[in-house]
């Protein structure tokens, strides 16, 4: 019997028959600022299923392994079960969101060097900062295994930047979750507009949650958008 693993604020989780595999469920749900604001978005479950999907291959064929297997319907996708890390990591390429605050540059102001941050998945404690310290005391990841996540964090911006500089977007910032699976490190969760920060290059339009987050309306064209320059609007 399949049983429902774990609920969050926009995915399902499921277990399946092999207990090597679990099955993901997009919802159409959709919220921000720790879940204060809340929506139901037609149609964003099936679509970040497949830019998920298509993130996921695009980066295994080039040499980033993840926990995707198989899209099995229009909102839900199989992956490999692992131990996750509660810890977000999160890549800058650009000043937005909650590094105005913490730096004072202004939006959108190109950083000389990627910025690396780590996040406590914590609901409760609104997902803090946390540095290599933090990180340690709480035992939520090895050294070794902080060094490889950052590894494969830069590997996957290098390879995101790739695509959006050839779809004229600019990829502002994304955030991305790991696993262990036999030892290894794996990338595992989302990648999607409601992980990612993407604009526009020419007309600067926002392609992303932001539009959730600001009030600007017309969320899921945004994220189909999306999905036509990952060159993914085919049927399962
Ligand atoms: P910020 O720290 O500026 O709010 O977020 C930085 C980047 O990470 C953004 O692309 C944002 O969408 C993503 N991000 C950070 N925290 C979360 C989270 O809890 N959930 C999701 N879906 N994305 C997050």
């Amino acid at each position: 019997m399949e049983q429902l693993l774990y609920e969050g604020k926009a995915k399902q989780l499921f277990t399946t028959e092999d207990p090597n595999v679990l099955r993901v469920k997009y919802k159409d749900d959709a919220t921000a600022f720790n879940g204060e604001k809340k929506a139901k978005l037609e149609g964003k479950g099936e679509l970040n299923n497949r830019i998920t999907a298509k993130f996921f291959q695009y980066l295994a064929e080039r040499g980033i392994p993840n926990h995707f297997i198989k899209v099995i319907s229009p909102t839900e996708q199989l992956v490999k079960k692992m131990n996750m890390i509660p810890l977000e990591v999160v890549v800058r390429n650009r000043v937005a969101g909650s590094l105005i605050k913490r730096i004072g540059l202004s939006e959108g102001f190109k950083l000389s060097q990627p910025i690396i941050e780590f996040y406590y998945k914590q609901d409760e404690l609104g997902d803090p900062l946390l540095n290599q310290d933090h990180i340690a005391v709480l035992e939520l990841a090895t050294e070794e295994q902080l060094m490889e996540m950052k590894k494969i964090a830069k590997q996957v911006n290098l390879l995101l930047n790739e695509w959006a500089e050839q779809q004229h977007i600019i990829l502002v910032d994304f955030k991305l979750e790991f696993g262990s699976l036999d030892g290894k490190i794996l990338l595992a969760d989302e990648i999607s507009p409601d992980t990612c920060r993407f604009w526009d290059k020419q007309s600067g339009e926002i392609l992303d949650k932001d539009r959730f987050r600001k009030d600007l309306g017309q969320v899921t064209d945004a994220y189909q958008e999306i999905l036509l320059r990952l060159g993914g609007n085919e049927d399962v």
